[in-house]
């Protein structure tokens, strides 16, 4: 069992008490690497999601002003950093990526909680003029109400942290429900958030199973957004549970980021770019390069640097120094990557490196997936559609500009979109056609909180981060003052 001072307890936090959910099940947490029992949780069912919602929502009666709500980001972030190695330590247990990854992703969720801190004019009230009229006009921005937080094991902490920290600038309630693979990382964030002295009852977790969670978080009116990060069907679900209490949504869903390197790009800059966007948490994120648009006259040179560095990334388990790359979620992610592996070299791809992998050793653990080049790739094949969500680097070759451009908006998802190349008017008009949400032009870096972040199309609605991360748990309210 994991032992951690941020974990003195593995329950659900309900009303300003942590404790055990009534549902009669228990959760078993286990490392992906080894199989090792982390934690078992006594799952909570709709009853205490119930509990949950209404205790946020009489909380929010208490929420002091925003000055004091930047003391609580303050004091979380600074908790977040002084506590990075037992976070990351349970980034990495629970998730499997490695443990100089965890370290990234706990500073940057803390680097959310100062952002937010620090953007408390956001929520100034600001009046305007209308011509000709006598009367006084002033917008002010209102706590939307009890925020439903729905969060993937992928980044764990980072995904909760970002809606966490902007909900609770706005002076929202939240109830929070993370994915069953990794809820360690949650209870800890919970706890720091205990101990910076959040009011009771305003922030709970509920920690079980989606189904009688999802619908109650979805159906109470109290709930007033659901903020979701997750697959796109999922979203699409969410959405239509939804309607008929007419919540608002703020939905960051699957991606199949386009990566495009051009005749005229600087190859190492886009070798190392692709190297470190691919394989960040062994290809598990939304961000990721899913499909690899080479300009056919570098192709060559391309595959030449990948086939050079591929062979020097270390797979094994998170917590070893030495590892690039940790195991997938579980057998059933391994499953999907291998099956999207064989349908594309069952029509036509050719394996360039890795592939061929042992099947993963236990029923839930173990499910490592070797570093895998497939040349050759195209729109016929799955993984040109669906979301690798592994360590494979899928290829395909293009000649002129407007053809890749539209065989890379040809996606429904419209994520991260990548573009490599010197000529700045081609850099200019790629990103200005790019269907993507988040474009890096001669980068591949991921997001940033100060910078909005979120999907076009079936990739989501709605933005994290910035000012229109914190818009997402406002009411704008017009008040007109006779004078
Ligand atoms: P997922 O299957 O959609 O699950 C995400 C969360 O939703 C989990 O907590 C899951 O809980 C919950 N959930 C599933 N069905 C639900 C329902 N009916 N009602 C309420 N909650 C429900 O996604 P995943 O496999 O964990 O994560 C990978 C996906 O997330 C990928 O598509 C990736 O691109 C996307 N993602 C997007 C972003 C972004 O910023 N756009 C960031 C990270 C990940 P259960 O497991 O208990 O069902």
């Amino acid at each position: 069992m994991l032992e951690s001072p941020l974990l003195p307890q593995t329950r659900s936090l309900i009303a300003g008490e942590w404790t055990d959910g009534g549902e009669g099940t228990l959760l078993r947490v286990k490392n992906p690497a080894t199989g090792e029992l982390l934690a078992e949780i006594p799952e909570a069912g709709a009853r205490d999601a119930r509990r949950a919602i209404e205790s946020a929502r009489a909380s929010m009666a208490l929420v002091p002003d925003p000055g004091r709500r930047a003391l609580y980001l303050n004091r979380i972030h600074e908790l977040l950093l002084e506590n990075r190695e037992d976070l990351a330590r349970i980034i990495t247990l629970e998730q499997g990526k490695p443990l100089r990854e965890s370290h990234i992703e706990v500073e940057y969720t803390a680097a959310f909680f100062r952002f937010f801190a620090g953007r408390t004019d956001l929520l100034d009230p600001h009046p305007f003029a209308v011509p000709n009229s006598p009367l006084r006009w002033v917008v002010h921005h209102r706590p939307v109400g009890v925020v439903a937080m729905i969060t993937p094991w992928n980044l764990p902490l980072a995904m909760l942290g970002k809606k966490f920290a902007a909900a609770l600038l706005a002076g929202c309630g939240v109830v929070s429900k993370p994915a069953p693979e990794t809820p360690l990382s949650a209870i800890a964030l919970f706890a720091l958030a205990e101990r910076a002295g959040i009011p009771s009852g305003l922030v709970n977790l509920v920690v079980g199973p989606a189904e009688p969670i999802g619908v109650e978080l979805c159906s109470h009116p109290a709930v007033r957004v659901i903020s979701f990060t997750g697959s796109t069907e999922v979203g699409k679900l969410l959405i239509r549970r939804s309607a008929d209490s007419v919540k608002r949504v703020s939905l960051e869903l699957g991606g199949n980021a386009p990566f495009i390197v051009f005749e005229d790009a600087d190859l190492e800059l886009a070798v190392e770019s692709l190297m470190v966007n691919k394989f960040r948490c062994a290809g598990q994120t939304c961000i990721c390069a899913n499909r690899v648009f080479v300009h056919e006259t570098l192709a060559s040179e391309l595959l030449m640097r990948l086939r050079d560095k591929l062979p020097k990334l270390v797979v094994g388990n998170g917590m070893d120094p030495a590892t690039d790359i940790g195991p997938l979620i579980d057998p059933s992610a391994w499953e999907k990557v291998d099956s999207l592996v064989k349908d594309a070299l069952s029509k036509g791809a050719k394996l360039a490196h890795g592939g061929n992998p042992d099947r993963p050793r236990g029923s839930d653990w173990g499910a490592f997936y070797p570093p895998t080049l497939i040349v050759g790739a195209n729109e016929g094949m799955r993984l040109f559609h669906e979301e690798i969500f592994g360590p494979v680097i899928a290829v395909t070759t293009f000649r002129e500009e407007e053809e890749v451009l539209a065989r890379a908006n040809s996606s429904q998802h419209g994520l991260a979109g990548y573009v490599f190349t010197k000529d700045a008017a081609r850099g200019t008009r790629m990103v200005t056609k790019l269907q993507c949400g988040h474009v890096g032009l001669n980068s591949s870096s991921g997001p940033t909180p100060s910078a909005p972040f979120g999907g076009m199309k079936a990739s989501g609605i709605g933005r994290e981060g910035g000012a229109e991360g914190l818009m997402e748990y406002l009411e704008t309210q017009t008040v007109v003052e006779g004078i």
